[in-house]
């Protein structure tokens, strides 16, 4: 399997080249040539299939020869450490829980999946990898315990100082062995300019083998299309037949994406619903046809706060650029925080059902469009446990959430971090521990 740069076609890559290097150089974002259906035989018994069985055979064309067969079935058992469970909320109604891992995100996949690919790529290396990355929260956590004691490598995330909540900065700062935290006087996007900056910087290419983390990296892009598989698999064990729609709480649109790749391989879905916060600005393309991003705004849902999603490009490409296609299966709907937490009341009265708020938004879009496709059976992703967004879930509900054992364990550790402020102060950091 070739990737090739969404800017200029002619410019290919193989999965290796496409996940050490994150973008192409071109600053394209890397994309299949092909995606090829999967056969009929393992899509009829997809049932009988366990998940690390599906997870081989989804990413096997992806990887293509850069990966032997019994090393990926490794990574993917690895990666796959954790439960995905459908939780059935009403006859027409589910809700896939993404959240089990060990960071609570549904970025624990792609970012484990992302860690073994590249400590495998660089077992000949005798130069340790430096995966650096921003933050601002949940991303970090997830490629930090991600590359956690993987051989080879080391993380150092760059956080802004106050800006993360208490939970994700113990998630940063208390990892140990390889990983290492930096908190950055500044905010989000300083952290992120710093990375840039980094990453061009000859004396550090001197030193360093750096790569980047970052969610357009094919190996945490595509593995998401298991969950769409893990999803359908749990319903046909429960005998379902009938047109299934998935809505998927979005911001940067990897995972819905990652959706639309699994139906491309042969899984029968009706239709797919992108459920996102105030930043609109996909549900205000699919009206106006006008794609105008806007700067992100600050939500409670804000993982989700992204102004110009960046695999959207990859989406459009998937429907060969046909605006008509896309319409046809894909509906986009942007909801505020009131709406969010009246949703998080709803589920909690209705289902009894706790939600994060980026699931209740995932909810609210798949409400919007089954009210006007009534026969049609709707799973929305939930994308985080709520103990992460615990301030809003126990106001919005007025209840005391219990503490999962992946955070109670965190919570006596004491952070280890280094502050700074500036690139020179950085940079001084990283030559000095070279
Ligand atoms: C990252 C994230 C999202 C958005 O996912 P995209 O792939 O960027 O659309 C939604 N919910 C949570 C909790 C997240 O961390």
């Amino acid at each position: 399997m070739k990737y090739y740069s969404l800017n200029d076609k002619s410019n290919t890559a193989s999965f290796s080249e496409a996940v050490i290097r994150g973008l192409a150089p071109d600053r394209g974002l890397y994309f299949p040539k092909n995606i090829q259906r999967l056969s009929d035989d393992f899509l009829n018994h997809l049932d009988q299939k366990s998940p690390v069985e599906i997870g081989v055979e989804v990413m096997r064309q992806f990887v293509g020869d850069t990966i032997p067969e019994t090393h990926l079935e490794q990574i993917v058992a690895d990666t796959l450490c954790f439960d995905f469970p459908l939780v059935s909320l009403s006859k027409k109604l589910a809700t896939l829980e993404l959240f089990h891992g060990p960071t609570m995100a549904f970025k624990d996949v792609g970012g484990r999946f992302m860690a073994r690919s590249i400590g495998y790529f660089n077992e000949q290396n005798p130069k340790k990898v430096t995966v650096l990355v921003a933050t601002s929260g949940d991303t970090g956590g997830a490629v930090a315990s991600g590359f956690l004691g993987i051989e080879g490598t080391e993380v150092i995330i760059l956080y802004p100082k106050g800006k993360v909540s208490k939970i994700q900065e113990l998630q940063l700062t208390t990892n140990g062995n390889n990983i290492k935290a930096v908190e950055v006087d500044g905010v989000f996007d300083d952290c992120q300019e710093m990375v840039k900056t980094a990453f061009l910087d000859k004396d550090l290419h001197a030193v360093y083998n750096l790569t980047s983390a970052n969610s357009i990296n094919v190996a945490r892009w595509l593995p998401q299309s298991f969950y769409f598989f893990f999803a359908y698999q749990q319903l046909l064990q429960k005998g379902f037949d009938g047109n299934l729609v998935f809505s998927v709480p979005s911001g940067n649109f990897g995972n819905i994406c990652a959706g639309i790749v699994a139906n491309q391989l042969g899984l029968p879905v009706h239709h797919f619903v992108a459920s996102t916060n105030i930043n609109d600005t996909v549900p205000r393309y699919l009206q106006t046809q006008d794609y105008h991003p806007l700067p992100s705004k600050q939500t409670i849902s804000n993982a989700m706060d992204v102004g110009n999603p960046s695999n959207f490009i990859r989406i459009q490409s998937l429907f060969d650029n046909d605006f008509e296609a896309l319409k046809h299966q894909f509906s986009s709907y942007a909801f505020n925080d009131d709406q969010t937490r009246t949703a998080l009341k709803e589920l909690h009265g209705t289902y009894n059902y706790v939600a994060d708020p980026h699931g209740a938004v995932g909810y609210l879009g798949l409400q919007e469009y089954l009210s006007q496709n009534p026969d049609a059976y709707g799973v929305f992703l939930e994308t985080a446990h709520p103990i992460k967004f615990r301030d809003s879930v126990e106001e919005a509900l007025n209840i005391t959430l219990d503490i999962p054992a992946q955070i109670q364990h965190i919570l006596d550790k004491t952070p280890e971090k280094t502050s700074l402020k500036g690139y020179e102060a950085f940079k001084e950091y990283l030559l000095q521990r070279a």
